[in-house]
């Protein structure tokens, strides 16, 4: 990593910023009479919740062997996306890197901070394009490992790291999905980093918005001073909690996923109208058909719904891997197609 220095790239009002203190921040002890944040006294659901999710941060790092204060809890990763904006992107000036094709809302989120997107496109083996990367000057880069919609695991994060002179955000929403390792083994060398995670895949919690970002200190420490002080309910903090506790439900989940992914690969290969199907390190297959509108058409007709990319990668489906039962329904849907056609 190139000289690093944090407060040239953060937005000079957040660094000034002095954060909204609750009434939880202000007495954090658990024991008295609590007269002090204009609850109601009564029912059981009337106290605000931990602002700082301190059990779950907690619970996170003793999972993964991250210190809980390089650990940021949001509500989705959808407000870390927005937080990366807010504390590094000044509106009207600062500039961001995307790397198409990939997750929709690194750019829905630029365009609702007015901040300017570069767009230097994957290869067409959807590989970071490094050197064309580092010829631009940004505050930020997104990129998304395993990538949405492409499936696979990108190569040359590190270098990027070494190089970029920006903010390098790591989407891992898919991670747990795939034979390469997490990113979070490099923050000790990467003040630049920021490793994005979530509970809505392989933890089977996509309803309660819980993401994750893990950074250095200081960036969480900005991440936390800007959010919103109650960002994660009671609720959804518990319903993680209770994941974290059944560490083999989840292994077992991802183990049928990643069976079923392969059975959905070697099966779909076998029908006509299947022309490709990009490797996948994630809960989902990238596969080329011979029409992606029309088909896409006749599965949302069969009640099989998948996602068209025809608009992102030339008729290509998206197609995330469900139950057994499910993929077997699909897999006799666009069988079906094929015959309809001859
Ligand atoms: C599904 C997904 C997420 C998860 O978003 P949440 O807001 O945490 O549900 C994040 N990034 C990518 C690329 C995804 O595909």
């Amino acid at each position: 990593m190139k000289q690093f220095e944090l407060q040239r790239l953060v937005r000079s009002n957040i660094w000034a910023l002095k954060p909204y203190s609750s009434a939880r921040d202000e007495f954090t002890g658990s024991d008295g009479i609590f007269l002090d944040a204009n609850e109601n006294p009564f029912g059981k659901k009337n106290r605000y919740p931990d602002p700082h999710q301190r059990e779950l941060k907690q619970a996170l790092s003793s999972f993964h062997g991250i210190p809980a204060d390089q650990i940021f809890i949001g509500n989705g990763s959808d407000e870390v996306i927005d937080l990366v904006y807010r504390i590094f992107c000044e509106p009207g000036r600062d500039r961001v890197i995307l790397c198409p094709p990939t997750y929709g809302m690194y750019g829905v989120s630029a365009d609702i901070h007015n901040v300017e997107v570069i767009e230097v496109p994957l290869n067409d083996n959807f590989e970071l394009q490094i050197d064309r990367i580092l010829s631009h000057s940004a505050t930020c880069i997104f990129v998304c490992s395993p990538n949405n919609p492409s499936g696979n695991s990108l190569h040359g994060i590190e270098q990027l790291l070494d190089s970029f002179e920006g903010i390098v955000v790591v989407d891992e929403a898919y991670i747990d999905f795939s034979s390469s390792r997490s990113v979070t083994e490099l923050l000790p060398g990467y003040p630049n980093l920021i490793v994005m995670q979530t509970f809505s895949k392989a933890w089977a919690l996509a309803s309660a918005r819980v993401g994750i970002a893990y950074a250095s200190r200081e960036i969480i420490a900005l991440m936390d001073k800007t959010k919103p002080p109650y960002n994660v309910s009671a609720f959804n903090q518990q319903e993680a909690l209770k994941a974290l506790s059944r560490p083999e439900k989840y292994g077992y989940r991802v183990k049928v996923i990643l069976e079923q992914r392969a059975l959905l690969e070697k099966e779909l290969k076998e029908i006509p109208v299947v022309q490709r199907i990009y490797p996948s390190d994630a809960n989902f297959l990238l596969v080329e058909v011979s029409d992606a509108n029309a088909i896409y058409h006749y599965l949302v007709e069969e009640k099989v719904i998948v996602r068209n990319r025809h608009s992102v990668v030339r008729n290509c489906l998206r197609i995330t891997v469900g139950t057994p039962d499910e993929n077997r329904k699909l897999l006799n849907a666009i069988s079906n197609y094929n015959n309809q056609r001859r």
